[in-house]
């Protein structure tokens, strides 16, 4: 065992979504064992639409050498481009930024990623127990302990949890941090198939529709992949949006984007009632504190930016191994989980603001609609600027490098 592993003692990472594979290979770069204890009985197959990898999250997958999979199996995606619900050309932004092997941000089923990520975890033999669902953590003099809620227990010398929105770790480790709150939207996705559209490839073009926001990007000759946010309060139970038929909300799709001058329709008409996704869109302002004792929060569990800011997989990717970099250089786990807060908790809340802002502006009423439409045009050309996105997407852990810098080490 490596003297970083003697240090802390292994990691028990909780849940196995996006996070979890991710934060537990950087830790394993780092010289600390882990095990992934995730409570989905068996391998997530075809669960979730998809999502966009932000080039500051593949920046983040590079820094463990996991991102090539992701890149070539994904849909590089280089461009946003906004459009009134007439149609009109409000502007166009740059979705990532080149790493130095050319990889930029890329667009790829949830499910896709999920299964990437796993598959490289086992290949560096990381053990991935499923069926095993943490119900409480309890604290020994010189470890801790995760107990299942199928009555087993693992020991190791600190908690990561990463068991995304609806965390159990956050409900232990912060009882009275924030709950999710509903954005006001209800996110649905899907692929068309065989549909001939001229569009520009690698592209997202996204479109304040009359009354929900509509956005898609072209996968091949025939695919495109779509994605709509409805405004809807208040919000849905989780088990009425999977009760309601795929049919039902695609009519309501339709019936929602007629009169708009994108192609929502033929879309929408295009794609199988096994290829819809529904899901209500959430935000979550971090805990006062991410940790607590031996165990500490990670991507979704610790804060979520809905899928509006396409930075939710990437934040918890750029968690993963910012966490693994502060127990490397950090002689204990306090000051490595006080640090990691540190580094992580004014970009987060940034994100989280900069999100909350789109989510008001997709749900605008009439008055909202003609003002955004006014203002949008003069926004998106002051975000074209060269340098403006640069905070956002260029963001990079120098994983090799000491935390704080050289500074640091002279200082050390
Ligand atoms: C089923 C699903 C579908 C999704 N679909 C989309 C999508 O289409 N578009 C999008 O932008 N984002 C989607 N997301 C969210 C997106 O994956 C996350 O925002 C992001 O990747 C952050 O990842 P995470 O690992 O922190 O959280 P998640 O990816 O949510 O992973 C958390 C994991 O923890 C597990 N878990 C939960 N509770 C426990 C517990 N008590 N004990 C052990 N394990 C537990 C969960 O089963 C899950 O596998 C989805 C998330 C899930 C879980």
């Amino acid at each position: 065992m490596s003297n970083v592993g003697r240090r802390h003692g292994r990691a028990l990472v909780i849940g196995g979504g996006i996070a979890g594979p991710v934060v537990a290979m950087a830790l394993q770069r780092v010289g600390i064992e882990s095990g992934i204890f995730e409570a989905a009985p068996a391998p997530s197959d075809g669960v979730g639409a998809f999502l966009t990898v932000a080039s500051n999250g593949i920046d983040a997958l590079q820094a463990i050498e996991a991102h090539r999979p992701v890149v070539a199996t994904g849909l590089r995606t280089e461009r946003m481009a906004l459009f009134s619900g007439r149609g009109k050309f409000l502007g166009a932004v740059e979705a990532g930024v080149p790493l130095t092997d050319g990889s930029t941000t890329t667009t790829i089923e949830r499910a896709r990623l999920y299964q990437l990520l796993h598959d490289e975890a086992r290949r560096r033999r990381i053990p991935v127990a499923h069926g095993k669902r943490l119900v409480a953590i309890d604290e020994t003099t010189c470890g801790v302990v995760a107990r299942f809620a199928d009555g087993s227990s693992e020991e190791g010398g600190f908690l990561v949890g990463a068991d995304g929105i609806w965390s159990t770790a956050r409900s232990i480790l912060a009882p009275d941090a924030p709950r999710p709150e509903y954005a006001g939207l209800v996110g649905l996705g899907g692929r068309a198939r065989g549909v001939h559209l001229d569009a520009e490839p690698s592209t997202f073009q996204m479109f304040f529709g009359t009354r929900a926001f509509f956005g898609f990007i072209p996968v091949d000759g025939t695919d495109v992949l779509w994605f709509a946010n409805l405004p809807i309060r208040p919000e849905p139970e989780r088990t009425e949006l999977a009760s309601v038929l795929a049919g039902t909300w695609k009519e309501r799709l339709v019936e929602t984007f007629e009169g708009d001058a994108f192609p929502a329709r033929e879309l929408i008409d295009s794609t199988a009632d096994e290829d819809l996704r529904t899901a209500s869109m959430h935000t979550l302002e971090p805990p006062g504190s991410w940790f607590s004792g031996r165990s500490i929060l990670v991507g979704d569990a610790a804060h979520v930016t809905s899928p509006s800011s396409g930075q939710g997989a990437a934040l918890a990717m750029e968690d993963g191994v910012e966490l693994a970099r502060c127990l490397r250089d950090r002689p204990d786990l306090g000051s490595a989980f006080a640090t990691f807060q540190r580094l992580r908790e004014g970009r987060v809340r940034r994100i989280l603001r900069a999100a909350k802002r789109v989510n008001s502006d997709k749900a605008a009423g009439p008055f909202g609609r003609a003002i955004r439409d006014a203002v949008m045009p003069m926004m998106m050309r002051w975000m074209a600027g060269p340098t403006r996105q640069l905070w956002l997407l260029a963001h990079h852990i120098d994983f090799t490098g000491p935390v704080g810098g050289p500074m640091a080490l002279l200082a050390a």
